[in-house]
């Protein structure tokens, strides 16, 4: 029996990504291939990659002028790529620090110009996203992370700002509509709500390619991926067929707008019942709870091991919290089922019964 998979990356994918996935590694389409050992130029091959691109565009409502490059390395690559191809030496880039992924992409970014952490909220935990800070009106961007997959704080407003915005949506792309024009650069590593991991999307306002004067390595330049489709070395095939398959699931079910819904349905579910439950209370403050990553903590300590322990049976997986926060963290991505958070308020329920 599958398990109910809360872990937060690599994640749940839906059923039938796992199936058709699966059966596109013995067979490919009816054409007597794998999926794994067709060529990245093949006619299959190059209509998958299409079909990929028109759809981020279309669910994402992406403006023409921008470029939609598949790319390798993860997000980690991203806090590199980014400072190499936009960041000139003599230049500043502003970030909100919101969990140690913010951290990571301002430490990698001083490698290729100068860093200005503008707000933070790592004194408290990262318990909150700070909202009352001033961008540096002469920095050349600000970076934000818009869910914080570690601490399980979100931000839902695609705000406008004085400079241009680069965002990591690792962990929340696809989970709402987004308003792409407010960014110049969206990127995010493909393994929590679009595909397996292997695959790194990213979004770019074509007016910034091969803005960074730097001499660029022809792999590290973003404009060498645009120019080629992505296509300029061999990509990982197998992942971005996978990202097409949950694509494909999503328009299916009625796009961003109702993934949404469904979203905002389970995170109100878990969350009720983390306010309600005197056994539990939630790290976040919660205007700025994320829906994706559910972060709680057991109001007596002794009773985080006993929880983990007692969840077994419900056959519910991933919810131990992360080394540096300790409790639990639920992750409801997209592909998460309603019923599977059910399961985990009744394991919560019966939890409190079983103390009474
Ligand atoms: C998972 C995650 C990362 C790390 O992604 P990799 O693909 O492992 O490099 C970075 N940022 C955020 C917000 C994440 O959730």
């Amino acid at each position: 029996m599958k398990k109910h998979n809360f872990g937060a990356g690599p994640s749940i994918l839906p059923q039938e990504v796992f199936e058709q996935s699966a059966q596109a590694c013995i067979e490919y389409d009816g054409i007597g291939l794998s999926i794994l050992e067709i060529s990245h130029r093949s006619k299959e091959f190059t209509a998958i990659l299409d079909e990929s691109m028109a759809l981020i565009k279309e669910l994402l409502q992406v403006p023409d002028d921008y470029s939609i490059l598949f790319l390798q390395g993860g997000a980690n690559m991203q806090f590199n790529m980014i400072p190499y191809n936009i960041l000139n030496e003599e230049e500043t880039a502003n970030f909100v620090e919101t969990d140690i992924w913010a951290t990571r992409a301002e430490e990698e970014t001083r490698l290729y110009g100068k860093t200005n952490i503008i707000a933070s909220s790592k004194v408290d935990n990262f318990t909150y996203i700070p909202k009352d800070f001033t961008v540096d009106k002469n920095a050349t961007y600000l970076h934000l992370t818009s869910n914080n997959t570690i601490y399980g704080t979100e931000f839902f407003d695609d705000k406008a700002y004085p400079i241009p915005v680069v965002c990591d949506m690792s962990s929340d792309i696809f989970s709402r509509p987004v308003d792409v024009s407010k960014y110049h650069i969206i990127y995010a590593g493909a393994q929590k709500n679009l595909g397996c991991s292997g695959i790194t999307l990213v979004i770019i306002k074509n007016e910034w390619l091969g803005r960074a004067k730097r001499p660029k390595s022809k792999m590290w330049d973003y404009s060498i991926y645009a120019k080629n489709n992505s296509l300029y070395n061999t990509p990982p095939v197998f992942a971005i067929y996978t990202c097409l398959l949950t694509l494909r699931w999503l328009k299916n079910l009625g796009g961003l707008a109702e993934m949404e819904q469904r979203n905002i349905a389970k995170a109100d579910l878990l969350y009720s019942e983390i306010d309600r439950n005197p056994l539990f209370k939630g790290h976040a403050v919660k205007e700025d709870r994320s829906r994706m990553n559910i972060n709680f903590i057991a109001t007596n300590p002794d009773d985080e091991a006993l929880f983990l322990e007692f969840v077994k049976p419900y056959n519910i997986h991933g919810i131990k919290g992360y080394r540096t926060v300790g409790g639990f963290r639920a992750s409801c991505y997209n592909a998460l089922p309603i019923e599977s958070v059910e399961v985990l308020v009744k394991a919560m329920q019966d939890f409190e019964r079983s103390k009474a």
